[in-house]
């Protein structure tokens, strides 16, 4: 295959390949699973092969164990697998993969273009961070159109960031008409692809990066950090590899493990968990004290009819906006009553979790809904259960 050519069409369904995807064909020992690969000195057989093998070390090939090992590796082909991608680059956190690509391609001088709805801590290196650099960032409409677009471009704009939905907010972009302007300008389309997981497939959309926090439905069980940083050239994989090292990234081999037992398992739990939260959201959104439900999949969600076009599917994470007679008093009562759901940051676990939005978010060029919101991830637990919990919560808030 050419360097640079798509990857052929997936003959598989997504479990199965998730089930088989970077298995070596001989196992270790004969186990199913691999070993974990630990280590920081690499030793050559002589000084020549270790001058030799720095030209490589972007290409697997070791001489110290920053570049990561066996055990990254093989995460690294599942991820490329999961997105379509050519090359992938693990990560400490999902936000370091957030903040590897961004540095990579914006110099002082450059502008960055980001959507008002952006994952929050992206928006803090924007405001806060980049511009220590000389980078500017403006944000956009995240419902922004071509034209939008193309009339916010300056000639200096050099990176396009997009994240679709938006975080809290869960607005879907027009990734390929967008990604087609910044293409057109010769900018790089780098999109946060952490909703999405394997339902939209960044690349076949325009997109050049595609960063992920494989801490969410990869882990799967809210006990590791983990990002990605996913592309379809090798052009690109050296620019990635380059900053990454530059900067000493690094993931811990124990979480690549843990990672690559979770992913086995994913497409189940995913499937679980989007069926139930698409069956409590369709119930939140005929509740007389919801105004809007937030889900992608949703009629009357925004950008709902983007994502029956360039998805083909959700996960289980959405917004619930209450009438704006409830005050934030109120949403804190049915949140504390919640008997099923952790009230906390991150999503993708097995566990159910309820987070009051309002407060904590900031936009620039676009307003925030009318009422009071909530953002809920569904999880493992039996949907009856989870809807008979919102339900007696529900019945906290004055009437
Ligand atoms: C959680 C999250 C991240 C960051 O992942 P961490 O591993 O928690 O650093 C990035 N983007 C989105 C959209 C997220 O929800």
């Amino acid at each position: 295959m050419p360097d640079d050519a798509p990857p052929a069409a997936p003959k598989h369904g997504f479990a199965t390949r998730m089930s088989h995807a970077a298995r070596p064909p001989i196992r270790a020992l004969g186990f199913v699973n691999p070993p974990v690969h630990r280590g920081s000195t690499v030793t050559s057989p002589s000084c020549e092969a270790r001058r030799d093998n720095a030209k490589h070390r972007f290409d697997r090939v070791m001489t110290y164990g920053t570049q990561g090992g066996p055990t990254h590796w093989q995460l690294e082909d599942v991820v490329a697998e999961i997105e379509g991608g050519t090359q992938c680059t693990i990560t400490g956190t999902g936000l370091s993969a957030v903040t590897v690509p961004l540095m990579a391609w914006l110099k002082s001088g450059d502008r960055c273009l980001m959507p008002d709805s952006v994952y929050g801590p992206a928006r803090n290196l924007a405001e806060n961070v980049l511009p220590h650099w000389g980078v500017e960032t403006v944000f956009y409409d995240p419902c922004l159109d071509a034209a939008g677009l193309e009339a916010l471009w300056t000639p200096n704009t050099r990176v396009l960031y997009l994240e679709s939905p938006g975080s809290h907010t869960f607005e879907v972009q027009d990734v390929p008409a967008l990604t087609a302007v910044a293409k057109r300008h010769g900018a790089i389309s780098m999109i946060d692809n952490t909703w999405g997981i394997h339902t939209f497939q960044p690349f076949a959309h325009g997109c050049d990066v595609s960063i992920q926090a494989l801490t969410k439905y990869v882990g799967g069980h809210s006990d590791i950090l983990l990002g990605s940083v996913t592309v379809a050239s090798r052009e690109h994989h050296y620019i990635i590899r380059g900053m990454a090292s530059a900067l000493g990234h690094y993931a811990s081999p124990d979480d690549c493990w843990l990672a690559l037992r979770g992913v086995r398992t994913m497409p189940v739990r995913l499937r679980h968990q989007a069926d139930s939260a698409l069956r409590v959201a369709a119930w939140l959104a005929d509740r007389p004290e919801v105004m809007q439900v937030r889900h992608p999949a949703l009629p009357g969600a925004p950008g709902h009819a983007i994502w029956k076009r360039d998805f083909t599917g959700a996960c289980s994470l959405f917004g619930v906006v209450f009438q704006p007679r409830f005050s934030e008093a109120d949403i804190f009562r049915f949140v504390d009553g919640l008997k099923l759901f952790g009230i906390g940051a991150s999503w993708g676990g097995y566990e159910c979790l309820a987070l009051p939005t309002n407060g904590g978010l900031q936009r620039r060029v676009t307003a925030l809904p009318d009422g009071q919101a909530v953002r809920l991830h569904i999880g493992l637990e039996e949907v009856a259960d989870v809807i008979a919990d919102l339900e007696q919560a529900l019945a906290l808030l004055p009437q």
